[in-house]
């Protein structure tokens, strides 16, 4: 992976994203105040208009200073959540020219960790945390058991939509849809929802 294939990638994430407007904004809008959408969607744009700049630098760097811009530019719950995502994996990559699948798993892992920290959340809170942890660990597992990218690919994206399709039944204790109690049940959350078509986006690109 080279940072190419970052911005490549981010370039995907976007055009899902994009493609799935009206699925994220109604889930938003049913347990949050509806600015998802718009949110990441801003958060794409400026990743994507940085590609010049990006293009000079390292994988490691280049994801701190998409990290630093997103923090900048993303407000809400999510902005912050993201940023530190990026942040932590520029830190975890520092050194290292070309990442391969293992190491690229590896700083997956501490984003996803990253998130869990500030945001002080865990599986089971109906978040976007419930599509990235597991879907980081089986990454994880899949690296070190050198599996091809055909199949790896295929079991994250089934990873990711079945924990994306469990946080309808789940009761929020994170986030503005906590305040909704039994009230957010029977609604996919939505960075549940972004989180699993960036993982799709990102593994159609790759296969
Ligand atoms: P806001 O809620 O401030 O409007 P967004 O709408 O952009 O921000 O993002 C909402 C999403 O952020 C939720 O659907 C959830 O997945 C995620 N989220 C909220 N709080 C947390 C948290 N503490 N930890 C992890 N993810 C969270
Ligand atoms: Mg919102
Ligand atoms: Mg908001």
């Amino acid at each position: 992976m080279n940072t190419q294939d970052i911005v490549s990638a981010v370039e995907a994430v976007q055009a899902a994203i994009l493609a799935n407007e009206a699925h994220i904004e109604s889930l938003d809008r049913a347990i949050g105040d509806g600015d998802h959408f718009i949110n990441v969607r801003r958060g794409c744009e400026a990743i994507v208009a940085m590609r010049p700049e990006l293009s000079q630098l390292p994988p490691a760097a280049a994801f701190e200073r998409i990290g630093m811009k997103l923090l900048s530019t993303i407000g809400g719950a999510s902005g912050p959540l993201i940023a530190s995502f990026f942040m932590s994996m520029g830190r975890e990559l520092a050194g290292i020219e070309q990442p391969d699948t293992r190491e690229f798993a590896q700083a997956l892992a501490a984003g996803v960790e990253a998130i869990k920290k500030r945001g002080k959340a865990d599986v089971g809170e109906k978040t976007m945390l419930d599509v990235l942890i597991p879907t980081s660990r089986l990454l994880q597992r899949l690296a070190a058991e050198g599996a091809d990218r055909e199949s790896l690919c295929m079991k994250i994206k089934q990873e990711a939509e079945a924990n994306m399709l469990a946080t309808r039944d789940m009761i929020a204790t994170k986030g503005r849809a906590h305040f909704l109690g039994e009230r957010a049940l029977g609604h996919i959350d939505p960075g549940a929802k972004t989180s699993q078509v960036a993982v799709f986006a990102v593994c159609d690109m790759l296969t």
